[in-house]
C-alpha cells in the first residue's frame, strides 16, 4: 500500500486534524522512517533498521536555519500559525541533538510567532534520558503515545524494542506529573492473520485505569486517516470513538476526538 514520507525538513503549514495551522518539522532522514517502534498502522510504512546510517539526520543548524527562514517567510506573507509541529519520518526524540533543537525552536518561535505553541508527538521509548525528558517539558504540547494498557497488544500494534514493557513506561509517563498529553490510535482488524483490536470492553477499561495513574492534562484519540502499510486494518466507527470519548470525560480528562 502507498506510504507518505516527508520530503522535507519543514512541511507545511498544513490544517492539522488535532492541533490547527502546523507547521511540521522533520528531524528523520527523508527517504525512509527512522522509529524504534513499527507500528502496523505507521502512515511512514515499515521500519527497516538495516537501511540507518550515522549520518542520516540533518544537524541542528541546518533544522535552526530552514526553520528560521520559513518563519520569516510566514510572517512577511502575514500567514497564520498555531503550532509548530515535531513529527515526521519516525520518532522526533531519536534525533541525537534533540534537546538543543528544542531550545532553537522555543527562542526562533518567540522571535518570529510568539503565540504560536511548540508541540512534539513521541512514542515515549526514549523519556528515560534526562535531556529527552527535558526537552519534552519544554514544549507547549507533549504528545505522548500509549496504544493499549496490555504488553501483548502493544507488541502486536506497536512492535516496539524488545525491552519496552507498558509498565515501566507508564512509571515515566507519571513522572511529567500532568505535563503531558497521551495519544491513542484506536484500530481493529487483522495483522498477519492475527486479530487487532484495541476498542475492546477488557482494553479500554484497563487503559483508562492507566490514564487514571498517569493523569494527562488531556487525551487525544484518532484512529486510522490515510493508507497504512497494513492492509488487514480498518477505521474504527465514529460512534466507538464517541463512546471512548465519553468515557474518558466522564473521568474527568480532557478529551479530543479526531475521526
Ligand atoms: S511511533 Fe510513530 S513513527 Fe514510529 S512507527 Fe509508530 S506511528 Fe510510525
Amino acid at each position: 500500500m502507498p506510504v507518505f514520507l516527508f520530503d522535507e525538513i519543514i512541511f507545511g503549514p498544513v490544517k492539522s486534524r488535532r492541533l490547527g495551522i502546523s507547521l511540521g518539522v522533520n528531524l528523520l532522514p527523508l527517504k525512509y522512517k527512522f522509529c524504534n517502534f513499527d507500528c502496523i498502522y505507521c502512515e511512514c510504512g515499515r521500519t527497516y533498521k538495516d537501511k540507518y546510517i550515522n549520518d542520516s539526520f540533518h544537524t541542528s543548524k541546518q533544522v535552526k536555519s530552514k526553520l528560521k527562514e520559513t518563519l520569516l517567510k510566514m510572517k512577511e506573507n502575514g500567514e497564520a500559525l498555531d503550532v509548530i509541529t515535531f513529527a515526521g519520518n519516525g520518532e522526533p526524540t531519536m534525533h541525537p541533538d534533540f534537546e538543543k533543537i528544542i531550545d532553537d525552536t522555543i527562542e526562533i518561535r518567540n522571535n518570529y510567532f510568539p503565540e504560536a505553541k511548540i508541540a512534539a508527538l513521541s512514542n515515549a521509548t526514549l523519556i528515560n534520558n534526562t535531556k529527552i525528558y527535558d526537552a519534552l517539558l519544554k514544549v507547549d504540547y507533549n504528545i505522548l503515545k500509549l496504544d493499549s494498557a496490555f504488553n501483548k497488544t502493544a507488541k502486536l500494534i506497536n512492535n516496539p524494542p524488545k525491552n519496552y514493557s507498558i509498565e515501566k513506561t507508564v512509571d515515566m509517563l507519571m513522572k511529567f506529573n500532568g505535563k503531558l498529553i497521551i495519544q491513542t490510535m484506536f484500530v481493529k482488524g487483522y495483522y498477519n492473520k492475527i486479530k487487532v483490536d484495541n476498542t475492546t470492553e477488557k482494553e479500554i477499561l484497563a487503559w483508562v485505569e492507566l490514564l487514571k495513574k498517569i493523569n494527562p492534562k488531556k487525551v487525544m484519540i484518532y484512529t486510522i486517516d490515510r493508507d497504512t502499510p497494513s492492509e488487514g486494518l480498518q477505521k474504527v466507527d465514529e460512534r466507538k470513538l464517541n463512546e471512548i470519548a465519553d468515557l474518558i470525560k466522564s473521568q474527568g480528562f480532557e478529551t479530543q476526538v479526531s475521526k
